[in-house]
């Protein structure tokens, strides 16, 4: 029986860069997939963002042939007619953080494509690939200990570590006994149609405005992505969701006028329905044991916001694949040493996504995964255009109507953005901030709640415009110096 240091399962982006990492520190390497070429058995297109470009040198050579760079994304909202209302775009900034950011959103790929190409590398610094092989499980020996996994083919094969990279629904999580099935609140299912259509089309139609999402008052919101020469097409939502058969939603998704002429135009033709399953994780916890680490999906590493996960996938990988190599030197495989795989994953961007996790999910289940919100927040984002911009009448006589037409929407407004934005905004504000002081914390709870509303009544009564003086002085004297302050201490803490 062949022994290993490093066993990996499954050759997905994970999988593909624990063994590239492992193989390349000296490490006795192999990884199963149970496709017979990698990326066979996953979803068909897939965003990469400028993240993979800038942590890992190797993606910059990365030429498929397939690929589309998405330089625009646009936001389509419709309501409960199933009418198209709003529609917004954006392009990366040109403040982006880093120059890769700053020329698109994604590169969009195949992964039948992505996949075998990652895989290459991984076998090129010396990893050993066994496809068309399931693993089943893993082994133990007379101790119970962790020693190795055996394969739908009868075969067993020992090693030291075991990392577990085999997807959303990992048989080497379970088996391991790092943890059961997930919760349905925790995984979402996706329904998609994948489309082929020419490149010249495509290109005609669509060029770099390649991810479209469909923003809905009747179905979790949608997306069309586009690659060079196809489309995907889809839905998800989180699995205790669904009230309604999912193809029912997303029957509404592809009766939308928009999603039509995007097809039509192309003149794409459906090729495959596809159904699979991306974690939304608060904060992943079960992500090692004695012998094992999970990475990617398996972890639970996919994006709680939209579901980025090859980036985490990879990135989680390589920390995995160094993690190996330092415990196998230390000749430690225990839970206690491989802890250090924990901490590192949560000191680097994987971590820094679940800073805001609860918040985030907080965000995604009132609002993007909730056509309920769809049937107030759109009306009420098309009412504060159309009162704004509309010609019906004068501007004045528009401008003094808006009050009355987005009054109806404050109180809903007002209860999401306590409960969802706020929070959001203060998890993920930058440097995390810190509990408030208990004592000044209970005394503006006591005071506020008495003094707004007071001055609401005051400034709702008021018929004289004091906002004419007192908006200047509240831009002078405390909006400008609070950011000024606050971009001092960012520097501060930057240096
Ligand atoms: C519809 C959809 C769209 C998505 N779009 C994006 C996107 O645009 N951008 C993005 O970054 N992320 C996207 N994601 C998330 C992304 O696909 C995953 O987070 C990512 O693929 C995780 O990589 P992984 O290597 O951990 O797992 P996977 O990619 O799932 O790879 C696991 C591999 O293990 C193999 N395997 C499984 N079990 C076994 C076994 N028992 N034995 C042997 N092999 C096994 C599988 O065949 C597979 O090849 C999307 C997800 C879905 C569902």
């Amino acid at each position: 029986m062949k022994k290993y240091d490093v066993i990996v399962v499954g050759g997905g982006p994970g999988g593909s860069a624990a063994a590239k990492t492992a193989a390349e520190s000296g490490l006795k390497t192999i990884f199963f997939e149970r496709g017979t070429v990698p990326g066979e058995k996953n979803v068909s297109g897939t965003g990469l963002s400028p993240k993979c470009f800038r942590d890992f040198d190797f993606m910059r050579a990365m030429d498929l042939p397939h690929e589309r760079v998405a330089t625009m994304a646009t936001l389509h909202l419709s309501d409960e007619r199933n009418v198209e209302t709003n529609m917004f775009s954006f392009t990366p900034s040109t403040n982006a953080p880093y120059p890769e950011a700053g020329e698109y959103l994604t590169r969009n790929v195949y992964r039948s494509e992505l996949d075998p190409w990652l895989a290459g590398l991984a076998t090129a610094a010396g990893a050993e690939l066994q496809t068309s092989t399931k693993v089943t499980g893993v082994t133990r020996d007379s101790a119970g200990r962790i020693d190795g996994v055996k394969t739908d083919r009868g075969e067993a094969f020992k090693a030291d570590l075991v990392i577990g990279a085999d997807g959303v629904i990992s048989t080497v999580a379970r088996t391991a006994g790092i943890r059961d099935k997930w919760d349905p609140s925790e995984v979402a299912m996706i329904l998609n149609v994948d489309f082929g259509a020419a490149r010249k089309d495509i290109d005609a139609v669509i060029g770099g405005n390649a991810l479209h999402y469909w923003y809905s008052a009747l179905f979790p919101v949608g997306y069309s992505f586009f690659s060079a020469e196809g489309c995907h097409i889809g839905l998800g939502c989180y699995m205790d969701w669904w009230k309604k058969n999912p193809h029912y939603y997303l029957d509404k998704l592809f009766a939308l006028e928009g999603v039509q002429q995007q097809i039509k135009l192309c003149k794409a033709k459906a090729r495959e329905f596809q159904n699979h399953m991306v974690t939304f994780l608060t904060n992943p916890t079960t992500t090692y044991s004695d012998s094992v680490m999970l990475i990617g999906d398996a972890a639970g590493f996919a994006c709680p916001f939209e579901a980025e996960g090859v980036y985490y996938a990879m990135y989680s990988g390589m920390l995995a694949g160094r993690v190996a190599k330092k415990a196998l030197e230390r000749g430690d495989v225990s839970a206690r040493s491989l802890a250090e795989y924990e901490r590192l994953w949560r000191d680097s961007p994987i971590g820094e996504e679940f800073i805001g996790g609860e918040a985030i999910e907080g965000f995604v289940r009132g609002i993007g995964f909730n056509p309920d919100a769809g049937r107030w927040v759109i009306p009420m984002i098309n009412d504060a255009m159309y009162g704004l911009l509309n010609v019906a009448e004068s501007h004045t006589e528009s401008a003094r109507n808006l009050p009355a037409l987005l009054t109806p929407y404050l109180p809903e407004l007002v209860e999401t953005l306590a409960r969802d934005l706020v929070p959001l905004g203060i998890n993920m504000s930058k440097p995390p901030s810190r509990p408030p002081d208990a004592r000044v914390a209970r005394a503006l709870k006591w005071l506020l709640p008495k003094v707004l509303p007071f001055i609401a009544r005051r400034a709702a009564r008021t018929e004289n415009r004091y906002s004419e003086v007192t908006t200047p002085l509240l831009m002078e004297y405390f909006a400008k110096p609070f950011v000024q302050a606050k971009a001092r201490r960012l520097e501060e803490n930057g240096r």
